[in-house]
């Protein structure tokens, strides 16, 4: 799975190239990924050391890795972000330790610091199989059978005729595991109805559209992968953020931001 990060990289260093009013993003977003993928292969090359799953116990090994995502942030990150960096690298240990700790059992995607720093942790979980135990984040189909996770993108593709999900699937936010998600369904409050579920997109990104709740007020986007097969759903997802703004706008939320806050 380690040409997994290097796929998303190059994706977002090919877009960023493509899509000039997202360009800024997609640059940073490449860099970052850059810094996951250095952890990620630093957990996968330990000898002798799996993760357990419970994050306080694997903390003594994994939090030796932050300072190069936060110092990476810190040199490319807007300036906001790059002072939150700045004033990490500073912080005691226990006191990253607690942001960590904090994020994993309550997340929200305005942490961005503990989201990007423990994907590729969670990443590592999933496929070694150390299921995240004491999570508690409640449970439920739109949420990632794995980590309890929100989803990040939806993501549509053609599937056997017999597919229970008619060819959606929904990605976590959190370890990037996908599962199957039926399909005019709200990936939030689970709303049923087609006529509260709307769709918007815009010729400039093809294969990207908004899927929108009129009940709850939440919105996901998908990426159509039978429009566009090359497409790298998350990184996809980051190049169309005009259609955020087409949401935002309309009254919707996100169900969760993606890394670059959008
Ligand atoms: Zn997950
Ligand atoms: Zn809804």
């Amino acid at each position: 799975m380690k040409g997994s990060w290097d796929t998303r990289i190059q994706r977002a260093e090919r877009l960023a190239v493509e899509r000039h009013d997202s360009a800024e993003l997609l640059k940073f977003y490449a860099t970052l990924l850059g810094a996951q993928k250095q952890i990620y292969e630093q957990l996968r090359s330990l000898k002798g050391w799996l993760p357990s799953g419970a994050l306080e116990r694997d903390l003594s090994v994994l939090r030796t890795m932050a300072p190069g995502l936060i110092e990476t942030v810190e040199a490319n990150a807007p300036a906001a972000l790059a002072s939150e960096a700045r004033s990490l690298l500073l912080a005691s240990q226990s006191d990253l330790d607690q942001v960590l700790i904090e994020y994993w059992h309550a997340p929200s995607d305005l942490h961005f610091f503990a989201k990007a720093f423990l994907q590729p942790y969670a990443r590592w979980l999933s496929e070694t199989g150390a299921k995240p135990g004491n999570r508690n984040l409640g449970g439920g189909e739109n949420r990632c059978p794995f980590c309890e996770g929100k989803p990040q993108v939806s993501v549509l593709q053609i599937k056997e005729a017999s597919s229970e999900s008619g060819g959606r699937d929904l990605i976590c936010a959190t370890c990037l595991t996908r599962w199957p998600f039926r399909r005019v369904v709200c990936a939030s409050c689970g709303e049923e109805d087609p006529s509260k579920i709307g769709y918007y997109h815009s010729p400039e990104y093809d294969h990207v559209r908004v899927e929108a709740c009129d009940t709850c007020k939440h919105y996901i986007k998908a990426v159509d992968l039978t429009r566009y097969g090359f497409a790298i759903p998350v990184v996809d997802e980051v190049a169309a953020a005009p259609l955020d703004l087409w949401a935002r706008e309309h009254g919707y939320t996100k169900i969760e931001l993606n890394l670059v806050g959008v």
